[in-house]
């Protein structure tokens, strides 16, 4: 067997309406009571964090809640959030809410503490020294950031730069799906898409594929697969949205240790010069990378199919052909936009974007399939 290693959260609990009693678990885990909250106005506003914040004051929490977190967050926010944090004294970070808010908590756990200014920490394990206890708890099933050790912060008008570093994994992650379902039909499809995006680009990944990322890969998809479309058309469903997020964390397991590529490598332009959410992003790519990825995939395709289909005799041409036309009719399936005009994207951008693509090779080198600049114009004129 080659060399690997994995990495992940310290430890993960999972309770439909765990964060009812979060004062409670949190006494459990940590003896630290100067809490910063770390989430976005959204969820602040519709009263999401009430029965959480009920509970930390009554086990003796004292509370500092950032709600300023946005959507692919520039630097700004995370330094106001450390500014927010440092007065309220906070020795204990929750991340709660999609993405951005779970990755601005993560910085923020560690800018609390850090002696090293931001611009030391982009790069690959540059952070020195340790951060005070994080906690993450995803309200979308899509990300995965929960899992993983990244975070994304926008620096200009389109570009991004990331910090990885192991002091990004969280302490505990709480995956509570009661707080799921009240998420709309089309961003629970947009961001579980995006999850099963994760686990298939980790099982595909050239690098770093293992038998560990493999396992969580496996049964994110088969979670994911099960569980979309009830989700997307029965949002209260219990069983989906726990499968849902369940299968997103694993998910993110996964490419947290066997990193994604082109779907991504192709979805992040997209999101760069249309603003439009990552989760459809991905969503929008992914069909055309499938194919494009036959080439070299095949095998693995057709052991994916086995998974989400049930093991079958028959060649791995047909098993993987199999799999490629489930994904899109599962896409087609979930209520998604599938195609590039359907969001306002302008053919005459595609070149523009077939260039920035060829900027992510940190995710392109893990591709199956070389990707040059002529290939992604292809894939997005396919897409358009
Ligand atoms: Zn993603």
């Amino acid at each position: 067997m080659p060399t690997f290693s994995f990495h992940a959260p310290g430890a993960m609990h999972l309770e439909w309406g765990g964060t009812r009693r979060l004062g409670e678990l949190m006494s459990q885990w940590f003896e630290q009571r100067n809490l910063l909250i770390v989430t976005d106005k959204f969820l602040h506003e519709a009263g999401l964090l009430e029965p959480a914040k009920d509970s930390l004051k009554a086990a003796g929490f004292h509370i500092s809640v950032f709600d300023d977190v946005v959507a692919d967050p520039p630097e700004s926010v995370l330094m106001s959030c450390v500014e927010q944090g440092q007065q309220a004294k906070a020795d204990l970070v929750i991340g709660l809410g999609g993405g951005s808010s779970m990755d601005i908590a993560k910085l923020v756990a560690v800018m609390l503490v850090a002696q090293q200014p931001l611009s030391e920490l982009y790069g690959i394990d540059k952070i020195k020294g340790h951060r005070v206890p994080l906690v993450q708890i995803p309200t979308t099933a899509g990300t995965g950031s929960e899992a993983t050790n990244i975070t994304i912060l926008t620096t200009g008008e389109t570009t991004k730069m990331g910090v990885v570093a192991q002091q990004l994994y969280a302490d505990r992650v709480l995956l509570d799906a009661e707080l799921t379902v009240g998420l709309p039909p089309l961003p629970t499809a947009a961001t579980g898409i995006d999850a099963m995006v994760h686990a298939i680009e980790a099982y595909t990944s050239a690098l770093k594929k293992n038998p560990l990322s493999d396992a969580f890969a496996r049964e994110a998809l088969k979670l994911l697969t099960q569980h979309l479309v009830t989700a997307c058309t029965d949002g209260q469903n219990r069983e989906a949205r726990e499968a849902m997020l369940l299968g997103a964390n694993l998910a993110g397991q996964a490419f947290a240790n066997s990193p994604v590529a082109a779907v991504h490598a192709l979805a992040y332009p997209l999101g760069g010069h249309y603003h439009l959410p990552h989760g459809l992003t991905n969503a929008l790519m992914l069909g055309p990378v499938l194919r494009y990825n036959m080439a070299k995939a095949a095998p693995l395709y057709a052991e994916l199919a086995d998974v989400v289909l049930g093991a079958s005799d028959d060649s791995v041409e047909v098993r993987s052909q199999r799999f490629v036309d489930y994904m899109q009719d599962l896409m087609n399936r979930s209520g998604a936009p599938q195609r590039l005009r359907d969001v306002k994207v302008t053919e005459d951008s595609l070149p523009t974007l077939a260039k920035d693509a060829m900027l992510q090779t940190r995710l392109l080198m893990n591709n199956p399939v070389e990707v040059t600049e002529a290939d992604a114009l292809a894939l997005y004129q396919e897409a358009f």
